[in-house]
């Protein structure tokens, strides 16, 4: 009996142990099961951080407005976004190639053998050109030294750059050659002409004085005017014109000037026109350009018509000349500053050559266009065309609906007389 009761016990025993070491085991494997499996969500944590990062560095060059190129610590190209491949027109793989490429003729290599961490230097390439800089860079947690190119396209500078050097070269040319007709004139007239002149030489010295003068005070008046626009400081005051009867007005100054000129000058209103939105002085200023040029480059004998119509919802004033015409190749040179098809020609009508570019500036405030069509000899043809008021007050109560407003003068005003007048619909603002 006692043998039996021993032996159950120890079979009991060795039972327990068992169960235990089982228990045990899978205790064990449950645990190592969790830390891998926590391990591994960390791992995936990480390796999703890292490509986010990745993803968000990539977007951040990809919105960069200069190209940016990364060499790692053993030269090889790393990355570069897609500005970088616009620029140049080829990507070396190595930055010794893109040194040899790149870097012969503006001293870089030659820099870079001579140990400088930040290399600068010029590109021309394709019409443009392109600054690029080469810095050494630690590129990771290791510290190891790469090299980032970043490449600049500055050819919109360096034009804006030359056209104002020119303007003030051309500024001072023109405010010379009158200046210098007047002191050598006022010169003579003191030294001797005053004694020893007789009344009409003395009278066409003065008057000579006279001109030039007034073709000083033209030119800064008109320079003037262009810096007032160049800097957005031009004052429009926007009213509801009667845009036939300021064309009329505008010919009716100048008819003296045309008579003079020996040149039959008529204005002719082909249409009921619409009224316009507009700045009173700039549209007669335009108007007056365009005639005072027809007269100046019309023979006498010669007839100039300014024919104010509209087609479909815009205005326009059409100045025809039978004078001598522009020849096709400087139909669209006319319009920049200081442009002259014949300088003399220009010079003794008293032209500025800032005529026409005023125009089309002005032209341009009052979302207008201005076209011309001429040959030599067969007489020219300008056309001013705005919008109607109708159209302005459409377009612009479009762009109230849709939750934006414009910005320019004769928008501003159209929203203005909209908001005087009509009930709109709210509309939430359009996202930035
Ligand atoms: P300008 O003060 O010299 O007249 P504009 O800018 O008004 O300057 O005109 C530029 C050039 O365009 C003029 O110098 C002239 O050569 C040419 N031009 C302008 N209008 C006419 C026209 N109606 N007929 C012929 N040539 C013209």
């Amino acid at each position: 009996m006692a043998v039996i009761a021993a032996t159950k016990v120890g079979s009991i025993i060795a039972v327990t142990a068992v169960l235990t070491a089982a228990v045990m085991a899978l205790g064990f494997i449950l645990l190592y099961q969790f830390r891998v499996r926590r391990r591994i969500s960390r791992l995936l944590g990480v390796i999703s951080q890292v490509s986010g990062e990745s993803t968000e560095v990539r977007a951040v060059l990809a919105a960069l407005d200069i190209g940016v190129i990364a060499y790692g610590s053993n030269d090889r190209l790393l990355t570069m976004n897609r500005m970088a491949a616009n620029l140049l027109p080829e990507i070396p793989e190595t930055l010794s190639d893109f040194f040899s490429l790149y870097g012969e003729d503006n001293g870089m290599k030659a820099s870079m053998f001579l140990g400088s961490s930040t290399l600068v230097g010029t590109i021309p390439t394709g019409g443009r050109t392109l600054v690029v800089t080469v810095q050494r860079r630690a590129l990771d947690q290791a510290r190891l030294s790469g090299h980032i190119v970043m490449i600049r396209d500055i050819s919109a500078e360096e034009r804006e750059e030359t056209r104002r050097k020119e303007f003030v070269a051309n500024v001072s040319h023109e405010l010379k050659t009158p200046l210098t007709t007047i002191k050598t004139y006022s010169e003579s007239l003191l030294d001797w002409g005053i004694d020893e002149k007789d009344k009409d030489a003395l009278k066409k010295d003065v008057t000579r004085l006279y001109d030039d003068s007034i073709r000083m005070e033209q030119l800064i008046e008109d320079l003037l005017l262009l810096s007032s626009l160049d800097s957005r400081g031009l004052y429009l005051k926007v009213e509801t014109l009667d845009f036939a009867g300021l064309v009329r007005a505008a010919t009716e100054r100048m008819q003296l000037m045309a008579e003079e000129k020996g040149v039959d000058l008529n204005c002719v209103v082909v249409a009921h026109i619409p009224k316009v939105l507009g700045d009173r002085a700039s549209l007669e200023r335009i108007v007056i350009n365009l005639l005072s040029n027809a007269i100046k480059y019309t023979e006498p004998g010669g007839e100039i018509y300014a024919y104010v119509g509209t087609i479909v919802d815009d205005v326009y004033v059409k100045v025809k000349d039978s004078g001598q015409g522009i020849p096709r190749e400087h139909h669209e040179q006319i319009f920049k500053r200081f442009y002259r098809v014949d300088n003399t020609g220009s010079r003794r009508f008293g032209g500025t050559g800032l005529g026409l570019s005023i125009v089309r500036e002005l032209a341009d405030l009052h979302r207008g266009k201005i076209e011309l069509k001429s040959e030599p000899g067969r007489g020219s043809e300008f056309t001013l065309l705005i919008p109607g008021k109708r159209k302005l007050l459409r377009d612009t109560r479009t762009m109230l609906l849709e939750g934006s407003r414009p910005i320019d003068a004769v928008g501003r005003a159209a929203a203005e007389e909209i908001e005087a007048n009509e009930v709109l619909p709210v509309t939430a603002p359009l996202e930035k």
